[in-house]
């Protein structure tokens, strides 16, 4: 009998867990152990409640084009869970000179693909408008390495498009900031595009064409009737509770004849193979003693933290809110706020018909001194600032904070040289894999496939999938 350790109990390693949990109902002569150094498993996943309605504390939903969670909620039986976002009030607006402006029809991550609806939009300054009609002619451009984000976009658009879009928009995904982060790990298809055909436009318009027409297009976010924490608890019903060890954080790895020893506390125990499923930090902590060069290339990628403010207000509220999912606050507005939800109107079923609820995103890479407010004081801000964007001064009926320390990997440039070096650094250990947010994709869905592909990783290393496979055909 094999034994498997996965260390980390958010939604990467439990879906290692599952994965593990389904070879062995299948009869894989294996066993696993998740330890968790919360009390609770789920990370970042956290579903609130007041007064009728659902809060999201972490993440609120996942896109629908990345196919891993949806495919995970189906196989826990939660496929008639599943509900997608109202996309017929889908309307986003930027914060511009302290005004809301609609972001223009035909914006496909900040790529303007319709000409008529970006003329005339005020989000633009006339000069932005004119690179967007010189950007047209932008010749094939392949990079020799990598860049930032806002370097390809200023090159194509202007400092506009990176205050105005890109910056706003990254900031709502990875809490990080266009000048930092990698065009060839956050955005791919980008330097793609930009090498096939130059212009953005022109390659966003050609795969609009490709897209299927507008009404039988998927929702753009998925997510669950009773908030993403319903993916946890149908995980953890499904897993093996003597496998599951909360409380419980792991101090040191060290690899010995052929698999790790695992301390936790004042114990230590012997494990085939490990699944790291952490932060890239913590992992760094973990391998340093035995492998420092490993260490030190996870110990590089960086995180950013954020706080999510949801507030709960009455009917009046919600029938004096503009229409849509809410606004970005791009920073040279000068405020704390980066964006704002109008929940009420992404997904419905979080709030009763007389309730609007709205959920603002704080922090990012250039806001870590927020975690150090407190909660009356994020409040403070929270209030002011609606009050300024939306003249919205009415006291809430309740209020929820939430602070993640250090939660959001920042995919520097370099960072898929950096992947490639732990890649080689890991292969020299024996049977250990990396799973988690600092890798190749931050997003629950990527996270999901992340713990899956772990559970790939180590079984081959084991040689017992090579086992399965031959077993299965023969
Ligand atoms: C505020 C916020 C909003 C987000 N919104 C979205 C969204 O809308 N859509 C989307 O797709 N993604 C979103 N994300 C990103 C996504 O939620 C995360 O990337 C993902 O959930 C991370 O899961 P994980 O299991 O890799 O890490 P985590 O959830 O961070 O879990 C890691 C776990 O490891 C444990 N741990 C750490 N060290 C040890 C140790 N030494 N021993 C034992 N256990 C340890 C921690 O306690 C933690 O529970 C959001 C993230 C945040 C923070």
């Amino acid at each position: 009998m094999k034994r498997i350790a996965i260390v980390g109990g958010g939604i990467s390693g439990l879906a290692a867990a599952y994965a593990l949990e389904q070879q062995r109902r299948a009869g894989l002569e294996a066993e696993y152990a998740v330890y968790e150094a919360s009390s609770r498993f789920g990370g970042v996943m956290v579903t609130d409640r007041a007064d009728g309605c659902l809060i999201e504390a972490g993440p609120d939903s996942f896109l629908t084009e990345k196919p891993w969670a949806s495919d995970l909620c189906r196989q826990l039986g939660l496929g008639d869970q599943l509900i997608g976002s109202q996309d017929s009030q889908r309307k986003t607006y930027i914060l511009v000179r302290g005004q809301l402006v609609e972001m223009p029809d035909g914006l496909m991550f900040m790529v303007p693909t319709k000409i008529m609806p970006t003329v005339a939009s005020p989000l633009f300054s006339p000069a932005t408008k004119i690179r967007m009609a010189q950007e047209w002619f932008h010749p094939p451009h392949k990079a020799n390495g990598d860049e930032s984000v806002a370097a390809m976009v200023e090159r194509h658009y202007g400092p506009e498009m990176v205050d105005r879009l890109a910056d706003p928009l990254l900031s709502g995904v990875y809490g990080g900031e266009a000048s930092q982060l990698s065009v060839r790990a956050v955005l791919p298809r980008f330097a793609e595009m930009e090498a096939k055909y130059g212009s953005l436009g022109r390659a966003m318009l050609a795969a609009r064409k490709k897209m299927p027409p507008k009404g039988s297009a998927k929702p753009l976010f998925t997510s669950l009737k009773d908030g993403m924490q319903q993916m946890i608890d149908a995980l953890r019903s499904q897993l093996n509770p003597n496998a599951l060890h909360s409380r419980i954080s792991v101090q040191a790895l060290l690899p010995q004849d052929g698999g790790w020893t695992v301390s936790a506390g004042l114990q230590s125990d012997q494990f085939d193979a490990v699944i790291l499923a952490l932060p890239t930090r913590n992992a760094a902590t973990l391998l340093q003693m035995c492998c420092p060069e490993l260490s030190h290339e996870l110990g590089g990628i960086n995180y950013s933290s954020s706080v999510t403010l949801t507030l709960g207000y009455d009917k009046a509220v919600r029938d004096s809110l503009p229409p849509g999912f809410g606004f970005l606050v791009p920073r040279s507005e000068g405020k704390r706020m980066l964006a704002a939800t109008f929940v009420h109107n992404k997904f419905p079923h979080r709030a009763p018909e007389d309730r609007a609820l709205i959920r603002c995103f704080l922090g990012g890479a250039r806001d870590e001194q927020i975690l150090a407010l407190s909660e009356d004081q994020i409040l403070a801000v929270v209030r002011g600032e609606l009050q300024q964007i939306i003249h919205l001064a009415a006291e809430p009926l309740f209020t929820r904070v939430y602070k993640w320390k250090g939660a959001m990997a920042q995919y520097g440039v370099g960072h898929l040289d950096r992947l490639q070096r732990i890649e080689a650094l890991r292969q020299k250990l024996p049977r250990l894999a990396l799973a988690g947010n600092g890798y190749t994709g931050i997003g629950v869905p990527d996270c999901v496939r992340s713990g899956t592909e772990a559970v790939d990783q180590v079984l081959t290393s084991l040689g017992l999938r090579a086992a399965r496979q031959r077993a299965a055909s023969s």
